[in-house]
């Protein structure tokens, strides 16, 4: 399967192009009809319902495209499911990797964008966080 560009936008990472054995499609496709509901995942991750509209946007905002026009990526089965419905939280704090405390919430789409435009840091909406790491603007 050729390479999508939703893949290379996203730069590196250890997800290559492919099939991926939750979704059915066999072929890359733009993400604008990546339209399946996403509503379990955002509840599982405590993310908040109205921040993300479509399995698109989650994708966008998961690869750190915050601001990206959908209508010019296309998508693999295996980045789709990988960096939508299938990412995991994660059970530690994403910001100071502390084991000790569970997470006390997860990472909001603004606090995702915060990070990455003025820290040049990617931490993925939905990735937990402690409450001691709760005001990311604390964060280095
Ligand atoms: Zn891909
Ligand atoms: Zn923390």
């Amino acid at each position: 399967m050729s390479s999508c560009s939703f893949g290379e936008s996203i730069g590196g990472g250890s997800i290559i192009c492919g099939t991926n054995i939750k979704i059915s499609s066999l072929v890359t496709i733009p993400l604008s009809e990546c339209t399946k509901s996403v509503s379990t995942h955002l509840s599982y991750c405590h993310i908040n319902h109205e921040t993300i509209a479509s399995e698109a946007e989650l994708l966008l905002v998961r690869g750190g495209l915050y601001s990206s026009d959908i209508s010019s990526l296309t998508v693999c089965p295996n980045h789709r499911h990988k960096l939508g419905n299938g990412w995991s939280c994660g059970k530690t704090c994403s910001l100071c990797s502390s084991k000790k405390s569970m997470p006390k919430g997860t990472i909001t789409k603004d606090q995702s964008k915060y990070l990455f435009m003025t820290k040049d840091r990617y931490v993925g909406i939905g990735s937990g966080k402690t409450f001691e790491c709760s005001d990311v603007s604390l964060i280095h």
